[in-house]
């Protein structure tokens, strides 16, 4: 047989929470919250259920909900995406993200990637056949070397893909980085996929910068979110894309061809649900003080910290510890130690170590300090 992906191995994410099953150990790998989503967004799904909402949704999904997504996102990034031709509801973002690099990358076409990244990037481009394009960025990964991009960008160059907040470091862009993409991506016809799945989650007063804000920018992207992060419901895997009319038209041809359709009680759920501002504006305050916890209850270990500007993950440098790499290291703390984190080198361009794990702080207070207890011993 041959593989379309020789080189994929079974996720890191599988690979740590099936070692933190296994010994038993506390699970700050793979992200997900251990605490559940609010009891009146479940309740809401149980009526919409009760009111028959069991049967396929349109294909770009419920339009009340697009309808809301649509005033939330002018209201917040002040861009009007049209719910009729320009959002589609996806089975999680990474549907949305599986669809948009599948509908516009064709065979040897280019695609950007800037390291370390999401898992799911790569392997996508390559079984479309695409070519992906690695930068690699330098830890602790706080700002992007935009002359680093320039030089990866060639006439093949399809594509360009950004994660903003950035999963796993916790980086976010600041104006000056959009400003500077633009310039970069102007005059040519590629295009940006924006992986802000993490946007309601950005800490110290900073705000969000999205694409949708820049129009030379929002022109040539699609942008996903999830609700599985927004409403601590990641096993739901509800999410959406905006893009403007002629890529959206696009992306749907693929979305019909996937899933065609997203779980329709959940849809109807959340257009209701989202009529509350407060259930995603509050997010940011929520795990700033998460972090904020975890980061004191460490300080005095032996960890190195730069604290997380956005998402749920914390990186810790361990390089003060031992200079074993971190696939290594991350195996035995959860072997040896009982708890579980995520080495970034697999995100990097050939695993390139930097001595650093990813610990994902949605979690219960109670459980970050037990996570700390163990790093405090280490
Ligand atoms: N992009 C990034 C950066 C993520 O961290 C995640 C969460 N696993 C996703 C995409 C996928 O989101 P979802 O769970 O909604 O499919
Ligand atoms: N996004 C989650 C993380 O980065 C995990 C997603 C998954 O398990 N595939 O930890």
């Amino acid at each position: 047989m041959r593989s379309k992906l020789p080189d994929s191995k079974l996720s890191i994410f599988s690979v740590m929470s099936k070692l933190a099953a296994e010994y038993g150990a506390l699970n700050l790998s793979q992200g997900f919250p251990d605490f559940d989503t609010d009891p009146a967004l479940i309740q809401l799904v149980t009526e919409a259920m009760q009111a028959g909402h069991n049967q396929y949704a349109p294909l770009a999904g419920n339009l009340r909900l697009r309808e809301k997504i649509a005033a939330l996102v002018l209201e917040l990034r002040g861009k009007y995406y049209n719910p009729e031709s320009e959002i589609t509801l996806t089975v999680g973002a990474s549907e949305a993200l599986y669809v948009a690099i599948t509908a516009f990358v064709h065979r040897d076409d280019e695609v950007i990637v800037l390291k370390p990244a999401y898992d799911t990037y790569e392997p996508t481009i390559l079984v479309q056949g695409g070519v992906p394009v690695p930068v690699q960025l330098e830890a602790p990964y706080t700002s992007i070397n935009w002359d680093a991009v320039a030089a990866a960008i060639t006439p093949k160059t399809r594509m360009l893909i950004i994660n903003n907040p950035h999963n796993p470091s916790g980086m976010i862009f600041q104006k000056a980085d959009l400003e500077r993409l633009e310039a970069l991506v102007h005059g040519t016809d590629i295009l940006i996929l924006s992986d802000e799945v993490y946007e309601h989650i950005v800490f110290d007063n900073q705000q969000h910068q999205s694409v949708a804000s820049v129009p030379g920018l929002a022109e040539r992207s699609l942008i996903t979110a999830s609700f599985g992060k927004t409403f601590h419901t990641t096993g739901w895997k509800t999410g959406y894309c905006l893009a403007p009319k002629a890529l959206m038209h696009e992306f749907r041809k693929v979305h019909q061809s996937t899933v065609f359709c997203v779980h329709h009680p959940t849809q109807v759920a959340l257009a209701t649900y989202l009529e509350e501002p407060g259930h995603y504006l509050n997010l940011s305050a929520f795990y700033q003080r998460k972090r904020d916890v975890f980061i004191e209850a460490i300080k005095d270990s032996r960890f190195q910290v730069t604290p997380s500007a956005g998402t749920y993950f914390q990186m810790l440098d361990y390089s003060k510890i031992t200079d074993e790499p971190a696939p290594e290291f991350a195996e035995r703390l959860t072997k040896e130690n009982g708890l579980a984190s995520i080495p970034v080198s697999v995100f990097n361009v050939n695993g390139q170590d930097d001595q650093l794990l990813r610990f994902c702080f949605a979690k219960e207070e109670e459980t970050l300090l037990k996570a700390a207890a163990i790093l405090n011993a280490i």
